[in-house]
């Protein structure tokens, strides 16, 4: 392999790139971003950096030198797997031996509800961060429409800043796909003792731009009158540049269990945007948007792709999810697959409190935990269940 191309400058492609030089890879390593940032985390934009406790610039990650060409603020535009080759947005195109595919995921957008960076935001990039701190600072009332981690945050960050805040969720629970219902009630308390005023069960019918402020018309009937509207509803997988590749897409980029692309030679698919049969769930097909899988993938991305090249055996890459999220000061953490659970018992503390541990069972198995403000207790969890057999013993689908 002489030339190794890594398709999204983040966190998975920054991680590819170090375990690429790491490991002896000594030919040309081409890292193309359509931000024009150097790779940057993610997870301080909707804590430190909207509470101005962190400068953008201080999200930066940390990189090595690694005799890397940055081609950054140019897109991948398409990829072409019988030529080997990708097609930038500029119309240059750009050879590669390997191919890594790291472009993350955006932030969904739904016709009609065009963030416009003054009074409708969404929350991905450090631009969108940079965008939404300047204005937080004449807000007087947030909406937040989406109750999930990044929205719960967006929230948490404005009332820390004396900001008003309605949460709109057409869920009943907040945080339900992420972790049930009954942690996401216990937030939901959280969250109203700490003033944000919620909104469950009741969706968005439309926006409706007013002279001085955005009107949100529910669904309802009812309408808020809002600042500024922040749109946290989830991500989708950055595969638009991907779509007539031949690339088997399906929520995400579909991988086998060593994250090489299905149906593709030499190129392999790390972090959000890559779907995988998880090892360690009977390898029950999985797409994870949390920092410590992407951060591992990436490297597993390029040992598959070294050890494809030399001729020897990759290893299946197999995970326990693992996220945290910080809220009004408090640490959420979710260990496993809580959503696999049957049963579950709260460990210790309580779930009308700011501070209790969950276990979930399936078949008097452990398939997942969840804390609140614990975090040494999580942490020994994590390292337990990481040690534990896989869930189902099927052999690897290679
Ligand atoms: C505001 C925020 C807070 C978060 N907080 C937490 C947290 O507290 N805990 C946690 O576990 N996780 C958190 N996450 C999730 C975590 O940051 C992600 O899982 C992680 O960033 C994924 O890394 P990635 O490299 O796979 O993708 P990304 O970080 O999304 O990077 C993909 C890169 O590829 C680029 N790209 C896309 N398309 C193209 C193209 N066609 N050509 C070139 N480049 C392209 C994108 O612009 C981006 O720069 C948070 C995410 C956000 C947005």
């Amino acid at each position: 392999m002489d030339r190794l191309v890594i398709v999204g400058a983040s966190l998975a492609g920054l991680r590819a790139a170090e375990t690429a030089r790491r490991e002896g890879f000594a030919g040309s390593l081409v890292m193309v971003g359509d931000e024009r940032h150097l790779p940057y985390q993610r997870p301080p934009l909707s804590k430190q950096v909207l509470l101005r406790t962190l400068d953008a610039d201080q999200a930066a990650l940390r990189i090595d030198d690694l005799d890397v060409q940055w081609m950054l603020g140019e897109p991948a535009r398409s990829l072409d797997i019988a030529r080997r080759e990708i097609t930038l947005e500029g119309g240059g195109t750009l050879g590669f031996d390997g191919l890594v595919i790291a472009t993350g995921t955006h932030a969904r957008k739904i016709a009609g509800l065009e963030p416009d960076g003054s009074r409708v935001h969404v929350l991905r990039s450090l631009d969108d961060a940079a965008a939404l701190t300047t204005q937080l600072q004449h807000a007087a009332h947030v909406v937040v429409v989406g109750g999930g981690f990044i929205g719960c945050e967006v929230a948490s960050a404005c009332r820390q800043l004396g900001v008003e805040v309605t949460i709109v969720e057409a869920q009943s629970h907040l945080l339900k796909r992420a972790v049930g219902p009954e942690v996401g009630d216990a937030i939901a308390s959280l969250h109203r003792r700490n003033g944000v005023e919620l909104r469950l069960g009741v969706g968005l019918r439309a926006l409706e731009h007013g002279v001085t402020s955005e009107h949100v018309v529910l669904t309802d009937g009812s309408v808020l009158s809002a600042d500024l509207v922040v749109l946290g509803l989830g991500a989708s997988p950055a595969t638009d540049w991907l779509v007539s590749s031949g690339v088997d897409l399906d929520d995400g980029v579909l991988c086998d269990a060593s994250l090489r692309v299905t149906g593709a030679v030499g190129i392999t698919a790390a972090g959000d945007v890559a779907r995988w049969p998880n090892g360690r769930y009977g390898h029950s097909m999985m797409r994870l948007e949390h920092w410590t899988n992407a951060s591992e993938q990436g490297s597993a991305a390029v040992h598959t792709l070294l050890a494809d090249a030399a001729g020897k055996a990759a290893e299946p890459f197999e995970t326990v999810p693992y996220f945290w999220s910080d809220q009004f000061g408090i640490r959420v953490q979710s260990v496993g697959m809580p959503s696999q659970a049957s049963s579950y018992r709260v460990i210790a503390g309580s779930l009308t409190s700011d501070s209790f541990l969950i276990e979930y069972h399936d078949k008097n198995e452990l398939v997942g935990v969840v804390a609140l403000g614990m975090q040494s207790r999580i942490l020994k969890y994590r390292r337990e269940m990481n040690q534990h057999p896989a869930r189902g013993h099927q052999h690897p689908k290679n």
